[in-house]
């Protein structure tokens, strides 16, 4: 049996308002003590973190460990990130209201849905179908309307809606692609998880100026590779 603040979540039948609350609580405590304590204060993005509900993005079975510090499985293979994590990226990308941004790897969809309530528009590339379409059935489910989802490969960014202000990468490419660089605003910036599979990878956050790409890597970190089709 899973259960949370004694409630059995395998058979729980939301929405249970004690349940919920029960919840709430465990997000509180989860931005304050793994997001501000690690020197997060950006307020736009604590408040985000504080709304949206981790644990709907999450299978039932892990559901109870939503609000732990730690990333957690998702299926066919793939993880959602640690929270701290997800703040850490969401903060260093500097969302704008008026933001369109690009994310590649939507994975459970939740990262798109913190984004969501901080920029105008997110559009986010899977390349696992069956994750992309169970995203994206949540993310309706739960009314992010201002999320688009698309089954593809990363590699190629979305071209058609192009360019963007900022660009999130949620899994790590060997180096960053160049099309995703192309497809970013003067000016925009891009943060991405960059390195060998399961070896040193580094977050960078790259700005882009009409002189070039100005590097700066920000945080060892551990994602899933970006996968290259053949
Ligand atoms: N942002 C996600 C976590 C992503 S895990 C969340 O909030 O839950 C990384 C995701 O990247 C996985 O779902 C994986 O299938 C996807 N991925 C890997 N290679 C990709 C590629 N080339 N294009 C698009 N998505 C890719």
């Amino acid at each position: 049996m899973v259960t949370l603040g004694g409630f059995d979540l395998e058979s729980a039948q939301p929405p249970d308002p004690a349940l919920e609350a029960a919840f709430a609580t465990a997000r509180a405590r989860m931005v304050r003590d793994q997001i501000e304590a690690r020197g997060i204060k950006e307020a736009r993005v604590l408040s985000a973190m504080a709304r949206v509900p981790r644990h709907e993005f999450i299978p039932a079975s892990q559901r109870a460990l939503a609000y732990e510090d730690g990333p957690l499985p998702i299926g066919h293979g793939q993880t959602i990130s640690q929270p701290y994590i997800v703040a850490f990226m969401t903060a260093a990308l500097d969302p704008k209201p008026t933001d369109r941004v690009l994310e590649i790897g939507t994975g459970s969809g939740y990262q798109a849905a913190v984004l969501s309530g901080l920029v105008a528009k997110v559009f986010t590339i899977e390349i696992v179908a069956p994750l992309a379409l169970r995203a994206k059935a949540d993310l309706k489910r739960l009314g992010y309307q201002n999320v688009r989802v698309r089954i593809g490969d990363g590699y190629l960014g979305w071209p058609e809606a192009a360019p963007f202000d900022a660009i999130i990468v949620t899994c790590a490419p060997d180096q960053v692609p160049q099309a995703l660089v192309d497809q970013l605003k003067m000016g925009g910036r891009m943060i991405a998880p960059v390195g060998p599979t399961g070896g040193v990878q580094e977050l960078y956050l790259l700005r882009k100026h009409s002189k070039g790409l100005e590097t700066q890597a920000v945080l060892p970190v551990r994602f899933v590779p970006m996968v290259k089709l053949k």
